[in-house]
């Protein structure tokens, strides 16, 4: 663009992860001229540094495991030999062609896809330093959604150095597999990645400061994980705070407040996400915060007029599918067509193994709220008993008039399981839907039908006192 000039667009969205990027084609497929700005490639932390690269390890480790467990059906394999770098590029090529899938979609769209960093002017406003050219641009619109994600906290005092003592944003670049590791947080990230790291064979500790992991899970959730990680020979540690971390020739010396030091050669920090430093310029238009996140009213929009914020930047789910569906929400507000979130029917998912996958309300939550309680266990499956895969358990919470008010699957497939509530939640279906739903045999989701079924007693392959 010529230096002084300006472009105008309808809409303007900053920031090309998943929530940016499907606000933008929401918003080309209602018919606007959109322009996308971001500071990379298109995907955002989801596809570069966080769900992708993340669900690569969780992938390949899910593979070494199966070969592991195939000597219980009768089948040996030599033991599996990773090549941990192989595995990095394996994963660095699919990014690449993801993050190109989504620049052809823009392109279809006529999205303009503008390469650089954004700073607000004013709520209609954006200046962008382009890349590589360093030149600045003015861009107008009529609304701006921004969508610029999070980052990992630092805690101070950490000497976090990107090799030895880092955060995901680095983690998936190293091309060498640790032979031992201290994972510090013991949420979503933290064990997916323990749990990973262990299978392709890390020593791992992972040191949580709450007495629980998963501390946004229901109880048991968070102890059936805690034996499975112990039994596969994590060594877990929690209500323990990490309290000095030291480089010494190579390795890092981590000290726990209980005094024991832990050697190790990577420490990986994963206790949370915030936004980061400013370079957007929200404190200097006084966009309001909600803590270390943007307020945001119910159509997604801040405290300045027809400027929105969607995804991590608001804080409301830290979830990729989460995020896009804020982006939508925000662009059908600005189209016209009347909407707000309903996040009791978003999908949460630890991919653990065993795989783990949540939804509205938690046992602890229904407390004082009348309610009902359907079990089942993998135990009592054939599919999970014939895949070897027969740990974990489906809990459905209703109310007393059958309304489907949270589930919890602990097991195989429990990803794709959970879907099932979502649509029946999303939908305001009562429970009799999922239990009048015949389910084939065998299938994993049997585990969900028995649940289902056992909110009213009426489970087949369990015996419940009526
Ligand atoms: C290790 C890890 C694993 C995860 N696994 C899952 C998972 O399995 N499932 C799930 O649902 N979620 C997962 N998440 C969370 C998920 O990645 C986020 O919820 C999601 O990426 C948020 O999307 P977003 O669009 O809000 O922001 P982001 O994806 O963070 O995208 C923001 C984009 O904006 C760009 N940007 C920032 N500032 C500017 C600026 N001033 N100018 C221009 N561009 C800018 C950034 O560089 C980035 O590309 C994971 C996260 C991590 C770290």
């Amino acid at each position: 663009m010529e230096p002084g000039k300006s472009k105008a667009f309808d809409l303007i969205v900053v920031g090309a992860g998943p929530g940016g990027y499907a606000a933008a084609i929401r918003g080309a497929q209602r018919g606007l001229k959109v322009a996308l700005i971001s500071r990379e490639d298109p995907g955002g932390t989801c596809l570069h540094r966080g769900c992708i690269p993340s669900k690569a390890l969780i992938a390949a480790a899910e593979v070494v495991h199966a070969a592991r467990q195939a000597k219980n059906i009768g089948i040996t394999y030599a033991p599996p030999q990773i090549d941990y770098a192989a595995l990095i590029a394996s994963k660095d090529r699919k990014v690449g062609q993801l993050s190109k899938g989504l620049s052809e979609l823009f392109k279809a769209h006529k999205i303009e896809f503008v390469s650089g960093e954004a700073t607000l002017k004013s709520a209609q406003e954006v200046e962008v330093r382009q890349i590589p050219s360093g030149m600045l641009a003015l861009y107008q619109a009529k609304d701006i959604i921004l969508a610029t994600g999070t980052e990992p906290i630092r805690p101070k005092g950490f000497p976090f150095d990107g090799q030895l003592i880092l955060t995901t944003d680095e983690l998936f670049k190293i091309t060498r597999l640790p032979a031992s590791m201290v994972i510090v947080g013991g949420g979503v990230i933290g064990c997916e990645l323990a749990c990973a790291y262990n299978i392709l064979g890390s020593e791992v500790a992972l040191v949580e400061q709450l007495p629980t992991l998963l501390a946004g899970e229901e109880r048991l959730v968070s102890q059936t994980l805690q034996k499975s990680l112990t039994r596969r020979g994590i060594d877990v540690l929690t209500g323990v705070a990490v309290t000095e971390m030291k480089k010494l020739a190579g390795k890092v010396a981590v000290t726990l407040a209980t005094g024991s030091v832990l050697e190790v050669d990577l420490v990986l920090v994963a206790v949370g996400r915030g936004v980061g430093q400013d370079l957007l310029g929200l404190d200097t238009l006084g966009v309001k915060k909600n803590g270390r996140y943007v307020a945001v009213g119910s159509h997604l929009e801040t405290s300045l007029p027809r400027l929105y914020a969607i995804g991590d930047l608001t804080g409301q789910t830290l979830l990729a599918h989460g995020a896009a569906e804020e982006g939508i929400c925000a662009v059908e507000n600005i189209t016209g067509h009347a909407a707000v979130m309903d996040y009791p029917s978003i999908p949460r998912v630890t991919y653990t193994l065993p795989e783990i996958a949540s939804i509205g309300m938690r046992e602890e939550e229904l407390k004082k709220l009348p309610h009902k309680t359907g079990r089942f266990g993998y135990a009592a499956n054939a599919m999970a008993l014939l895949h070897e895969e027969a740990e974990g358990f489906a809990l459905i919470h209703t109310s007393e008039e059958g309304l489907v008010l949270g589930a919890t699957v602990v097991g195989p497939q429990a990803a794709a399981l959970i879907q099932e509530v979502a649509l029946v939640m999303k939908n305001h279906l009562p429970i009799t839907a999922l239990m009048e739903t015949i389910h084939a045999h065998p299938t994993f989701s049997e585990v969900l039908h028995e649940a289902a079924l056992d909110t009213a007693g009426l489970a087949i392959h369990k015996f419940s006192k009526r």
